[in-house]
């Protein structure tokens, strides 16, 4: 065989060339000089195919991916070891540098690419929704017949931050568009609907409480032509709070904790545990508060009586022996709770 192009005969050919002259033409990698990457400079989510995708990678990343998807590499080369590196950045414009290093044809070959990835930052949509205060729902955080105490307002901020940190690395709606705290409790604006409602479980996951949304129609999207709904989620916690005395059906019970779903009570009389559920909460009464707890003396103890000092008028009151109040010692201070004149003595708290 005879190379066309250096002449030399006897040679096997590669494309019609003998194996010299087909390296020296040979690209076993393309890569544009230049490549432009679209990203949000706030949620550096970047614009692929009309779409913005993959919030918050670091910059670096970007570039790197950019320069992955941009790489072609020949079928011809075998083993290749391919290097990225940043070599420096020079405003938006990311010079990097893509080796190569691999055997083609049993020769082994080593290529270095110098190239630019522009970084050219922009607004994705959800974001300039955030840079203009736009919100989709609030949440109104309220108690029933009660204001919401500096604790609950503490515990919800606390819920709400950490929820919308965890959620916005998915869902860039997820933020918090204004905090409006008032007598009557707190006013949460959030981005999205979606995420405003995970946020209202979260916050009954630990705080309890009824829930009830108010879409309004504000109006019409004009791309789509839907109505453009926002939400008021009125999240109202119990009158009552975790250590609180209720009554249910005939029974009074100190309120032991709460979530979502229950209301985990211990009957005063029985000392059993139950729960009420939320549903039922129009039932709930509340009948005194974990304030109202009074500390008394027992002063004596029999298999079927425990007596105690009134802890208003200190008269010997004798009530029945229960399991639970087997280890309170004659002379030792417990916990009553008066509720309608009747007195009850509290468990020892483990
Ligand atoms: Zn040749
Ligand atoms: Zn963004």
């Amino acid at each position: 065989m005879f190379c066309p192009q250096c002449g030399s005969s006897d040679v096997e050919l590669h494309e019609g060339l003998c194996k010299n002259c087909f390296l020296k033409e040979f690209q076993p990698l393309s890569i544009p000089d230049e490549m432009v990457v679209t990203l949000c400079a706030h949620c550096h989510s970047n614009l692929q195919e009309g779409k913005w995708k993959d919030l918050g990678l670091p910059e670096e990343e970007i570039i790197y991916r950019t320069l992955e998807e941009n790489i072609q590499l020949d079928s011809l080369v075998e083993n290749p070891e391919i290097d990225l590196e940043i070599i420096q950045m020079r405003g938006s414009i990311a010079e990097c540098l893509v080796s190569l290093k691999g055997s083609v044809l049993g020769d082994e070959i080593y290529q270095e690419y110098q190239v630019n990835v522009r970084l050219n930052k922009s607004v994705c949509p959800d974001c300039s929704k955030f840079n203009s205060g736009y919100y989709e729902a609030v949440i109104q955080l309220r108690a029933q017949n009660r204001t919401i105490s500096p604790q609950e307002i503490q515990s919800a901020d606390e819920i709400i931050k950490e929820a919308l940190t965890r959620m916005w690395e998915k869902n860039r709606m997820a933020y918090l568009a204004q905090r409006a705290a008032m007598k009557e409790g707190v006013d949460y604006y959030i981005g999205s609907q979606k995420s405003a409602k995970r946020l209202v479980s979260a916050l009954r996951e630990v705080l309890g409480g009824v829930v009830k949304e108010s879409p309004r129609l504000m109006g019409q999207d004009k791309s789509t032509g839907k109505g453009l709904y926002r939400t008021w989620i009125s999240l109202r916690l119990g009158e009552f709070r975790q250590g609180d005395f209720i009554s249910y059906e005939d029974h009074i019970g100190q309120v032991l904790s709460m979530d979502a779903r229950k209301i985990v009570v211990q009957d005063m009389l029985s000392l059993e545990i139950s729960s009420i559920l939320w549903k039922e909460h129009e039932k709930i009464k509340t009948v005194a508060q974990s304030k109202d707890v009074q500390i008394t003396t027992v002063t004596s103890k029999s298999p079927q009586e425990i007596q105690i000092l009134h802890p208003t008028s200190y008269q010997p009151l004798d009530l029945d022996m229960k399991e639970q109040f087997q280890g309170y010692d004659i002379g030792e201070e417990i916990s009553v709770i008066d509720i309608h004149d009747k007195i009850y003595i509290l468990p020892k708290n483990e």
